[in-house]
């Protein structure tokens, strides 16, 4: 945990979120400023700054975080359709909250490269 980070902060229900799904490892909350019709962040309750801190203690819960990934794709519909999740690392991806976080976008077509 970390007492600064907005994330760590919504995962203890300091901060207000739109949440679609918790349980004792992760959360997974609408994003506060869509790029999609479907917007929805996943995180883990641990602090992680990034993928980029991805190693053998941690990749069980993120192999979890993808899995949650899917069941709320399911749970959006967008299994049909498609979509898209991505986790930003660092400055040049345009990482602005420095705690590991996958987006799931849907609802719309996407463009890829992405910008
Ligand atoms: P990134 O730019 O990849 O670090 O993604 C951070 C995302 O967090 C952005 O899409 C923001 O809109 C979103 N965000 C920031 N603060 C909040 C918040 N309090 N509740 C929900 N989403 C947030």
């Amino acid at each position: 945990m970390a007492d600064n980070c907005i994330f760590c902060k919504i995962a203890r229900g300091e901060i207000p979120a739109t949440i679609v799904y918790q349980d004792e490892r992760v959360v997974a909350f609408r994003d506060i400023n869509p790029g999609a019709p479907v917007h929805i962040l996943i995180i883990p309750r641990e602090h992680i700054a990034s993928a980029a801190e991805i190693d053998a203690s941690n990749a069980a819960l993120v192999g979890y975080l993808l899995q949650i990934a899917a069941q709320i794709a399911k749970q959006e519909n967008l299994v049909d359709s498609g979509y898209r999740v991505v986790t930003n690392i660092g400055a040049d991806a345009g990482q602005s909250v420095p705690h590991m976080h996958f987006h799931v976008l849907g609802g719309r077509q996407m463009a890829w490269p992405p910008g």
